[in-house]
């Protein structure tokens, strides 16, 4: 086994796929990562921002609040 270089999907860069990450993604029976550790750490952190907005949602207020906003997206669109 050798170090990978493989390309990100996402900006295009080429990162480095070490043995040891190898190992432990074979270990984990997942496929080679197709995004840099960088765009892997940002998707993350949009996908556990969306989880508090949803989760913000929930509430009474925050509901009210949201219908208002569509109404004025709404208007500014015609
Ligand atoms: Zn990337």
């Amino acid at each position: 086994m050798k170090d990978k270089i493989l390309r990100c999907q996402d900006c295009y860069h080429q990162f480095v796929f070490t043995v040891k990450q190898q190992q432990s993604y074979h270990e984990r029976g997942w496929s080679d990562p197709i995004r840099c550790p960088s765009c892997r750490a940002r998707k993350k952190e949009i996908w556990q921002t969306n989880e508090t907005y949803r989760a913000l949602m929930k509430g009474g207020p925050m509901r009210l609040y949201s219908r208002h906003g569509r109404g004025f997206f709404r208007k500014f669109g015609k």
